[in-house]
């Protein structure tokens, strides 16, 4: 992938022209569609003239359409979307701020930034350091991994904007969700479970799936599929009619939290059990049924409620154990993307590599990337296997606003715990820069420090890729037992 003339002195490619679209009135058709986008709090949006924090986000909407672009040519997927010509939009103002690149920020959003909905207080206060407002005067790149799901990257970007005041691109957000659009060549027609109404369907879509069922387009033919599941008027409404006996479901991909496990348990063990994905079939061997991708693992999750609530990974769970029942002992084989997955680090790693490259002109991801999550079983987890690993440093750390509770110890150590996202930021920008002072650096802008090293450039390409999953079963250890997950909570 990485081409063996190295170019990294030449400039980076010509920034395209970004559209500002403000985080009270843009919508998410107007994010996704257009080309490159950056949403922006409405402040913000009246002040253009004035410095303000748009150049991380811009760059990174950059750093991410080169890198699905180099994703697009390594797997030979035939791209049929035309470029959308640059719209008239007015540039990003240089900023007067040095961005540091020698690390980053990479923050779970569930219970770390927004807990039921609202931002958590300091959360707000953590963005305006790391956008500038900090004794270092730099400001310091960040992206988001969440393994919430149900919601496009653009949706997000929107709500975050609005939520933490904060400019911020599609881009910056990688979704359990996310690695699903790199199958939408694969499998023709799937059934797409979770999330609100058609919401799923329209994600689905929005990657390029060519055929999405829903599980309400199953009741709709045949309500028998669920006795005690009716469909509302609004669901009879949206639900598309089919003729199942000739419709092959080749995948099924649970994209968000299950509104109705009941019914979404028994249409998605119904294809499990079926001959080759046809519904209403019932196969033999019980070993022909389609695929089953979840986006996550998480087995609870921080709401609103004083306590965790069940997630994605208490569904999985039930349909691999039912599986094992209703066929005498088979084993139903599924599949989960998200944390604590390697790939969703590893992917994260590249996109933050591409960033550096462009705007640095250093051909490595920064040094360090800390961290920022509050579960320990999939943000703690994987930030450390992934840092056994990986050539830079993956620096955990722990919050309490969210799974984890004090007073009990957490299942995966982190390499710190702190109380809110604001302890973590300070904790992180502490370190790095007492790092540079024993470095002799002095108070030199951490991006000059990195122009120092531009003999660094060249080394290491923009990593090789590892698909973002695990398999219920193999060789991946297996994602916490109940037992071990149970253990935290207990005091
Ligand atoms: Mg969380």
């Amino acid at each position: 992938m990485a081409s063996s003339n190295s170019n990294l002195l030449s400039l980076p490619r010509p920034r395209p022209q970004f559209r500002r679209l403000s985080s009270m009135t843009a919508t998410e058709r107007d994010v996704r569609e257009g080309g490159p986008v950056v949403v922006v709090p409405e402040r913000l949006m009246l002040q253009r003239s004035q410095s303000h924090h748009g150049g991380f986000a811009a760059s990174m909407e950059n750093a991410r359409s080169e890198l699905n672009a180099m994703n697009l040519e390594e797997e030979a997927l035939s791209s049929t979307e035309s470029s959308t010509p640059g719209t008239p939009g007015s540039p990003i103002t240089p900023s007067d701020i040095p961005t540091a690149d020698s690390f980053a920020f990479a923050f779970d959003i569930d219970g770390v930034l927004i807990r039921g909905g609202k931002p958590i207080p300091e959360a707000i206060e953590a963005m305006k350091m790391l956008n500038g407002e900090n004794e270092y005067g730099m400001k310091v790149p960040y992206i988001f991994l969440t393994n919430g799901g149900g919601k496009t990257e653009a949706e997000r970007c929107i709500d975050l904007s609005r939520q933490l005041d904060i400019e911020v691109s599609p881009a910056q957000f990688i979704c359990g969700h996310t690695p699903m659009r790199e199958m939408v060549e694969k499998y023709n027609t799937v059934l797409v479970v979770g999330g609100e109404g058609e919401k799923c369907r329209q994600v689905a879509e929005g990657y390029g799936f060519r055929d999405v069922i829903t599980p309400g387009d199953i009741i709709k033919d045949n309500a028998d599929t669920t006795p005690f599941r009716k469909l509302t008027p609004d669901e009879i409404k949206h639900s598309r009619r089919r003729n199942f006996a000739e419709v092959k479901i080749e995948a099924i991909f649970v994209f968000a939290d299950s509104r109705e496990w009941a019914g979404d348990i028994q249409i998605i063990l119904d294809l499990a059990m079926s001959k080759g994905g046809f519904i209403g079939t019932l196969s033999e061997t019980f070993d022909e049924g389609p695929p089953i991708y979840f986006s996550h693992n998480d087995i609870v999750w921080s709401a609103a409620h004083d306590n965790v609530r069940l997630g994605m990974g208490a569904l999985r769970k039930m349909i691999e154990m039912l599986f094992r029942d209703l066929t005498k002992g088979k084993e139903l084989e599924t599949i989960a993307f998200g944390k604590p997955q390697i790939g969703t680090f590893e992917f994260a790693t590249r996109l933050l590599q591409q960033w550096r490259k462009d705007e640095h002109r250093c051909n490595a991801p920064p040094e360090t990337v800390y961290f920022v999550g509050d579960t320990p079983e999939s943000d703690i987890r994987g930030t450390n296997q992934f840092n056994e690993r990986s050539k830079n440093d993956w620096y955990s750390i722990l919050v309490r606003t969210g799974v984890f509770q004090e007073g009990t110890t957490p299942a995966y150590k982190p390499r710190v715990t702190v109380d809110t996202v604001l302890d973590a930021v300070k904790h992180g920008m502490k370190r790095e820069f007492a790092k540079k002072m024993r470095g002799g650096a002095g108070a030199m802008p951490f991006n000059s420090i990195a122009l120092r090293n531009f003999s660094l450039n060249g080394e290491g390409g923009v990593g090789t890729k590892t698909p973002i999953m695990e398999r219920s079963e193999g060789n991946t250890p297996e994602v916490g037992t109940p037992d071990e997950r149970v253990k935290p909570f207990d005091s």
